[in-house]
């Protein structure tokens, strides 16, 4: 029988230059369109041996906290603590608030490291089964070298032996619970983690093979690094297409890709005709399979009469945050004789790019005559293609 008296502890009360990057605080910046702390938790409150999930935050942090797990199953989570001045004092409050549940063990997990597998858990389980305390941890592959002054190398150090550790930690409840209360009594705030709190204690902490995946988010290129790992290995890539065509009319510019381009005529349409926005807006949609332009913005609808396209764009756009995905990359063709599109195709692809939120070389705007062949030959109008690709949780 699993023991449900587990108890998972995420530490996420960080307020201090580390736990911020020009994006906010770490562990609430979304990555692959998630806050870090929620892919933190979700494998804690999977684990059927886990029976509760206390978080301790930082008192300031509430409202952030509370957007950041709305979409998670919250049967397990237990209201959140605040933590102290450093990270061993925020788990020993969080550890003062579950002693009252009768948690039998804990694992003790940093916010901050969202690729936390459900093996990972399991082995420090596992391992908790008989010993007092287990960590996961890798092994450490890279020579070490002692520097000296102008980095000069003192010494080779023996690796042999030598570990990485990771977060969880996991201990018998009242182990690590004694162990806090004895370095907080002490004075002792020194430790950098959990396990060195034991050790100091004589707890024998064990050390299990973790995985090189689960990371710690600390420098702004770990974001980069994050957003990586999920669009190679959490998710799955989708691609869209799409197709438009808007007539020439009376006029004296066209806005293709949102930018206004002086020319003899006009396009007609029901918005402001953007026709290379609208087929990159089917793009979108289709590599979500979430209809189409038409059906979102009927064109029977009076609202959307001269409406501007960047409001469709920005709905797709939308619609794959909120499924948790990401726009990997766009590519638009326009195909006409006339205005001549080069000149504009550097003003396009930002102004694309700023809309959809995405990096500038992530977006193709490209153009094509039909060699004066049919009606774009014969200049009755502008059609455009665009190709898109998304990744989602698959
Ligand atoms: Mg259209």
């Amino acid at each position: 029988m699993a023991d449900q008296r587990a108890a998972a502890l995420i530490v996420a009360a960080g307020r201090g230059s580390r736990a911020m990057s020009d994006k906010g605080i770490k562990q609430y910046v979304r990555i692959g369109g998630e806050a870090v702390i929620a892919r933190a938790l979700r494998p804690f409150l999977d684990d059927r041996r886990i029976g509760c999930v206390q978080v301790v935050i930082h008192p300031d942090d509430a409202a952030l906290f509370a957007d950041s797990v709305r979409d998670l199953d919250q049967t397990k989570l237990l209201t959140p603590v605040t933590g102290g001045a450093n990270r061993q004092a925020s788990v020993h409050c969080g550890l003062e608030a579950l002693a009252a549940l009768e948690a039998t063990r804990v694992l003790i997990h940093d916010a901050a490291r969202p690729f936390v597998s459900g093996r990972d858990i399991a082995r420090v389980l596992d391992a908790l089964e008989d010993a007092p305390g287990a960590i996961v941890a890798v092994p450490v592959v890279d020579t070490l070298k002692r520097a000296g002054e102008r980095n000069a190398i003192v010494q080779t150090e023996p690796r042999d032996g030598l570990w990485r550790a990771q977060t969880p930690q996991g201990f018998r409840f009242d182990d690590i619970l004694a162990a806090h209360r004895w370095a907080a009594h002490s004075g002792r705030d020194d430790f950098t983690d959990d396990a060195s709190i034991g050790e100091a204690r004589g707890l024998e902490v064990r050390l299990v093979a973790g995985s090189e995946r689960n990371f710690k988010i600390t420098a702004q290129s770990d974001f980069e690094r994050a957003e990586r790992e999920i669009s190679q290995g959490m998710g799955e890539t989708r691609f869209g297409t799409g197709f438009d065509v808007h007539a020439f009319d009376e006029g004296d510019m066209v806005t293709l890709c949102g930018v206004e381009i002086p020319f003899g005529k006009g396009l007609s349409g029901h918005s402001d005709a953007d026709v290379a926005m609208h087929a990159l807006t089917d793009a979108i949609l289709g590599a979500i399979a979430e209809g189409d332009i038409g059906e979102h913005f009927p064109p029977s609808d009076p609202q959307w009469q001269g409406a501007a396209s960047h409001i469709f764009l920005e709905h797709a756009r939308d619609r794959v945050g909120a499924r948790g995905g990401r726009i990997v990359n766009v590519d638009v063709t326009i195909i006409c004789e006339a205005p001549k599109i080069g000149p504009h195709r550097d003003a396009m692809r930002a102004r694309l790019a700023e809309i959809l939120g995405i990096d500038g070389d992530r977006v193709a705007v490209k153009a094509t005559t039909s060699e004066r062949l049919g009606f774009t030959g014969r200049g009755e109008g502008i059609a455009a293609m665009a190709g898109a690709s998304v990744v989602v949780d698959s």
